[in-house]
């Protein structure tokens, strides 16, 4: 679909606000927003919203939202984007990505494999976990030490977005393992790269916020649960996880910044769990801990 981009240049304190109310007003529509720095001396910045669809509906939003949030008109520039398969192309460029023993790649790549390697087809667009993110390679190297070290004998990829992670552990424990997201979207990518990387046997995926269905309870308590979310949301589930995971159960954590480690760790000790170690990958912090 056509993308036309609206800019203007605004400054200081009025290119925050302008900024962050536009920010505020799109975020349901999903339109994506960019500030760039011009000139740090004078602090000028440009400021784009790239619309989809109809773009005279958001030309007139943001001439709304500008009338309130700066005290004098701005021009608003428009230029049409052409037309370009942005998630084809992205995954074009995706080098495949090595972790351990595991290869994650795109169908483009396939050839890429060498002898022990263990190949991991992700070709999806709409879900996260491509192997590149160093919260998702930091859990591919910790479930690679925990599953080979203590054999669960089943396991919870909560959030599993691509379900990377799910696959690869499928590929090297061969265990049931319930894999959910809170995303339909990603549940149903999930499900097709499950088939496509042949271990339908062992992963079952669901839609699913938090532990909130009766998949949790049916197939639980788990031996392994992998959750590479983010730092609050765990924060959160750390009672509902306790529930979950059977007694001497392992569980790996990502999607956690550096600095935010400690209150994790505390969260998680308050439901009686111990921290057995921390992978750090730029900037992130993906961690084992035991309950
Ligand atoms: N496991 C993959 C994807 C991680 S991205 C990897 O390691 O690369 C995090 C995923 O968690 C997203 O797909 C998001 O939709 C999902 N998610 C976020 N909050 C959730 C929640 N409360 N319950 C279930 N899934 C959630």
């Amino acid at each position: 679909m056509t993308q036309t981009r609206f800019h203007f240049i605004a400054a200081g304190d009025d290119a925050r606000r302008a900024y962050r109310e536009l920010e505020a007003a799109f975020e349901d529509d999903g339109l994506p927003l960019a500030i760039v720095e011009l000139d740090e001396k004078r602090d000028l910045h440009e400021i784009s919203v790239y619309a989809e669809g109809d773009p005279e509906a958001v030309k007139a939003k943001i001439a709304e939202i500008l009338q309130h949030a700066l005290p004098s008109p701005l021009p608003v520039e428009q230029e049409i984007l052409p037309d370009i398969d942005w998630v084809t192309k992205s995954l074009e460029g995706l080098q495949p990505v090595r972790s351990r023993r595991f290869l994650v790649h795109g169908s483009h790549d396939r050839t890429r494999k060498r002898i022990g390697d263990i190949g991991i087809e992700i070709d999806a667009g709409q879900a996260f976990g491509t192997g590149h993110h160093g919260t998702t390679s930091g859990c591919l190297d910790m479930l690679w030490q925990v599953a080979r070290r203590e054999r669960p004998r089943n396991a919870l990829d909560l959030g599993t977005g691509s379900a990377v992670l799910a696959i690869a552990l499928a590929k090297i424990a061969r265990i049931p393992i319930l894999a959910t997201d809170i995303d339909p979207i990603a549940t149903k990518v999930a499900a097709q790269n499950v088939r496509l990387n042949g271990v339908e046997a062992w992963v079952e995926t669901r839609c699913a916020a938090g532990f909130h269905d009766p998949a949790f309870r049916e197939r639980g308590p788990f031996g392994l649960i992998l959750a590479n979310i983010l730092a609050r949301p765990l924060m959160k589930l750390a009672p509902a996880m306790a529930l979950h995971l059977a007694p001497g159960g392992s569980l790996i954590l990502s999607g956690i910044l550096e600095r935010q480690r400690r209150a994790i760790v505390a969260a998680y000790a308050t439901q009686g769990f111990r921290h057995v170690s921390t992978l750090p990958r730029e900037g992130w912090v993906t961690l084992h801990m035991k309950r």
